[in-house]
């Protein structure tokens, strides 16, 4: 090759890193997948400053031969090293033939790589090979990248600070990690260790790894299908939350991918369930024929789109309110339940003290424990449920109860019902467990097709600006669908004659006013969750207020119709209804029960 064409070569090369290499994690992004592509069980992740001064990923795969070895960093090499078993055909996309010399065009790289005969170690300084010698590794690959971006100062400004570029590493490693829990990862940085998963494929095991023992407590594995897909994984109790969507991890064919539609089928399966602007924790694998996905491939990230994404919806959807509405999802007040956000490792932004050290031993010691443990339990639960399904047999027509007949005790601060029964002492939020019930009403009267209507001794005429009374008129159907009988009057003017009887209990006037806003203004309008909205705007209207001096009787009827709801765990607004002391807490923070 000619002076001048290697040069073009390497000018191009670093323009293609400006799209290739934005941070530090893009390096160990292209580092860690060329490793599992060959067939690495451990993959070694060691970062000087936060991979700045140096990243070195270490594996035990396949390694490459000379040629190839040498071949890795050419642009143009189209060589044994793009393979096609992978069922996104990414290699045949061109992109991963050419990171590899990219990132050496703005790097110091030092490749060393045996594939069980010769070992060779190659260096390229700036895109420009050095030296090609053998190597005394003797099986696997290891790449070392030093002082990132050093010839191109420019670029070099644009990496943010060491803690932000390594919380977008750590972010990544978790989701390899959790993605592949039959490799080992092991990732450090300046010596420290940050993970360590062992490899042995159990993913809740990885969960635990990185987001510890509090949060694999509060998860529950899901697994189902339908013609099109195989969804598995494990999905966070409601109480726990998180305020990004950060630790939603999609998997698809063994692929990590981006997919806010799927993140919102997830999220809107905990309706009611969790406040809105909150995120559960899941890792959810989809397995499917690749001819029914569109992969989208830009360097930096993995947008995929589905080809029957209903079905796909479908099945998620259904999965996970189903699985929550088995569960019985009464918060235990002596345990620690609800996570500190920055408990949980994978967060946005870290602070320095935020980066523990790993203790590889102590987890696997409190996995064992917990694995043991809730063997327990599954064993215990089944016997209870044998027992229910018996007692159930006399009276079947009878709808599952999701939590067992209470006995209020009394009021506290006229706001908290104390109830008990044989298996322990309840709070209960007066307020949010009488919206719950309400809402529940009103949203079965709003779905009814054919609703109870009321004429009204005084018809309501309503007038409106034109702009708002064309909206409107498009949307006449939708005041009829929620038994409001109207009749146009002149100009821009409406009289409204009968209403449902749901309604009454509100400011008729003042809520239909509010119905017909929300029509007009709503850009997006969704029947669905229009009528969610209303039900739970009115539902929390009607109910009792904090400080309201309620009867003993008014508690024993609220709390019988808390027990019949569908979901009496959480308030319309994701807040929980009731929480609990199960009577072995009670024994334990009394001392009279050990251990
Ligand atoms: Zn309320
Ligand atoms: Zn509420």
């Amino acid at each position: 090759m000619s002076k001048i064409q290697i040069m073009d070569e390497v000018l191009a090369n670093k323009i293609a890193a400006g799209e290739v290499v934005e941070k530090c994690m893009n390096v160990v992004k292209e580092l860690v997948e060329n490793a599992i592509d060959a067939q690495s069980t451990e993959i070694k992740i060691d970062l000087q400053d936060s991979g700045v001064k140096e990243i070195k990923v270490a594996d035990n795969g396949i390694g490459m031969d000379k040629e190839d070895a040498v071949l890795a960093f050419s642009r143009h090499a189209t060589s044994k090293l793009i393979k096609e078993n992978d069922l996104f055909h990414i290699h045949s996309l061109g992109f991963r033939g050419e990171a590899l010399p990219s990132i050496a065009s703005v790097a110091n790289v030092t490749l060393k790589t045996c594939n069980g005969e010769a070992g060779t170690e190659v260096e390229i300084h700036g895109g420009k090979l050095i030296s090609v010698n053998p190597s005394d590794l003797l099986q696997g690959t290891t790449i070392t990248v030093k002082n990132l971006f050093y010839n191109t100062p420019v670029r070099l400004k644009y990496l943010k600070n060491l803690y932000t570029e390594l919380s977008y590493i750590t972010d990544y490693v978790n989701k390899m990690a959790l993605s592949y829990p039959n490799i080992r990862f092991i990732l450090k940085n300046n010596d420290k260790l940050l993970l360590k998963t062992d490899g042995s494929g159990r993913l809740l095991k990885v969960i635990h790894d990185i987001y510890g023992l509090s949060v694999t407590k509060k998860m529950i594995e899901i697994h189902n299908e339908n013609e099109d897909y195989k969804i598995s994984g494990y999905i966070s109790y409601p109480e726990l939350q998180k305020s990004n969507k950060n630790a939603i991890t999609l998997l698809v064919n063994g692929r990590v991918i981006r997919n806010l539609d799927i993140i919102r089928y997830i999220t809107d399966s905990y309706h009611t369930y969790i406040p809105q602007d909150k995120y559960p924790i899941a890792v959810i694998k989809i397995e499917v024929d690749p001819i029914l996905i569109d992969v989208n491939v830009h360097p930096t990230k993995m947008d995929i789109k589905f080809s029957k994404m209903d079905t796909l919806k479908d099945l998620i959807t259904k999965t996970i309110t189903s699985k929550l509405e088995s569960l019985t999802l009464i918060p235990d007040a002596a345990l620690e339940t609800i996570i500190d956000e920055n408990k949980t490792r994978i967060s946005t932004v870290y602070t320095p003290n935020k980066f523990e050290e790993f203790n590889a031993d102590q987890k696997e010691q409190e996995f064992q424990e917990f694995e043991k443990m809730s063997l327990d339990f599954e064993v215990k639960e089944e016997t209870s449920s044998y027992q229910e399904k018996e007692t159930n047999d006399d009276n079947s027509n009878q709808k599952k109860e999701r939590i067992k007949k209470m006995y209020p005790v009394g009021l506290v601060h006229a706001t908290y019902i104390v109830a008990e029964n044989e298996d322990g002492m309840y709070l209960i939020d007066q307020h949010a467990a009488n919206e719950r019930v309400n809402y529940e009403y009103y949203l079965k009267e709003l779905s009814n097709p054919t609703p109870a209507v009321m004429d009204l001794l005084v018809p309501i005429t309503l007038e409106f600006p034109s702009n708002e009374y064309l909206i409107l008129k498009e949307n006449f159907d939708l005041l009829e669908k929620l038994g409001i009988s109207y009749e146009e009057f002149g100009f821009q003017t409406i009289v409204i004659r009968s209403i449902p009887v749901w309604l009454t209990k509100a400011n008729v006037e003042k809520a239909i006013r509010n119905i017909i806003d929300i029509i007009v203004t709503k850009e997006d309008f969704q029947l669905e969750k229009f009528l969610d909205h209303i039900a739970a705007t009115v539902a929390c209207k009607a109910s009792i207020k904090a400080n309201d001096h309620i009867m003993q009787e008014d508690m024993e009827v609220l709390l019988e119709r808390l027990r019949s709801c569908e979901n009496p765990f959480t308030c319309p607004h994701g807040r929980p209804t009731i929480i609990t002391y199960s009577k072995y807490d009670l024994e334990k923070l009394f001392k009279r029960a050990m251990s």
